[in-house]
């Protein structure tokens, strides 16, 4: 087999410990770490607990205990250092922090004091899904120099502007700005950065040449575009896994607990057998 020698290639398996890992996290990081090996490439570890309030050290050290019964291997993590330590998020607040500076004084923020409740109530249609909701700009008109007690932040984006990029497995993307997503909070009021801006900083800093993650993301990646033109930063590649479903076709999530990787290995199940079910 031709083996695409690419030395530069830098992937990343960035799992956030808030539960156990399920089959779809294993499939999805299986994938990842099969794209870097098959480059010749460097796979980060990166563990992404920024949530003081959902993440716990136990669910930490189970992830990296659960992918390398899976067979996956990493060169640079938080259980080996690297170059580009530390590798847990919650270490790494002060360059997420700078960012989230560089943005409010370009201008691209808007302090906002609505609730998820408020948002929703001010929708025309119901809401449906997980996506997150349309943001209707109750507060865009805000002064940014004076910002009212306990605002969080959102990044005004391009009404009706096309954010476009192809995709390493889905091919041409294309999300309207204002239509299929809206204003996002890049920090919250509680003085964490959101998932969005976190990742733009660590995929830029750790160099990470392509990201791969699941089909739910997509959405995330137009965010994300949108923080990388706003902070002059050159985005990675991007492959989208699409989602394992079980047999109703419901998508797999953390609620299916006996599909955990430690259920699944208690079961008696191997890791062969287990990398057998996730080709694509
Ligand atoms: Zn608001």
């Amino acid at each position: 087999m031709d083996r695409i020698t690419d030395s530069k290639y830098r992937g990343r398996l960035a799992p956030s410990p808030t539960g156990y890992l399920h089959l779809g996290h294993a499939r999805t990081f299986w994938i990842a770490h099969e794209r870097a090996r098959s480059h010749s490439g460097t796979l980060v570890f990166r563990n992404e607990d920024l949530d003081p309030a959902r993440s716990k050290s136990i669910f930490a050290d189970a992830m990296i205990e659960d992918l390398r019964w899976l067979g996956l291997t990493w060169q640079e993590g938080p259980d080996i250092g690297g170059p580009f330590a530390p590798y847990a998020q919650s270490q790494r607040l002060a360059l997420y922090r700078k960012a989230f500076e560089q943005l409010r004084n370009s201008g691209a923020l808007f302090p906002c004091t609505c609730s998820r409740k408020d948002v929703l109530r001010a929708l025309q249609a119901p809401h449906q899904g997980d996506e997150e909701p349309i943001y209707p700009g109750t507060c865009r008109q805000n002064d940014p120099s004076n910002p009212p007690p306990n605002a969080h932040w959102r990044f005004r984006v391009p009404d009706g502007e096309a954010i476009e990029f192809v995709d390493g497995f889905f091919g041409q993307q294309r999300f309207i700005a204002g239509r299929d997503f809206g204003d996002f909070v890049v920090w919250r009021n509680d003085g964490i950065p959101s998932y969005q801006l976190a990742v733009v900083v660590d995929d830029d800093a750790m160099q990470i040449t392509e990201v791969v993650r699941g089909a739910d993301l997509l959405l995330s990646t137009v965010r994300q575009l949108l923080l990388y033109r706003a902070l002059s930063l050159n985005p990675p590649a991007f492959f989208h896994c699409p989602l394992l479903t079980d047999s109703s076709g419901t998508r797999l999530a953390k609620r299916h607990d006996a599909l955990s990787l430690r259920a699944l290995r208690s079961q008696g199940m191997t890791p062969e057998e287990l990398r057998n079910k996730f080709a694509l």
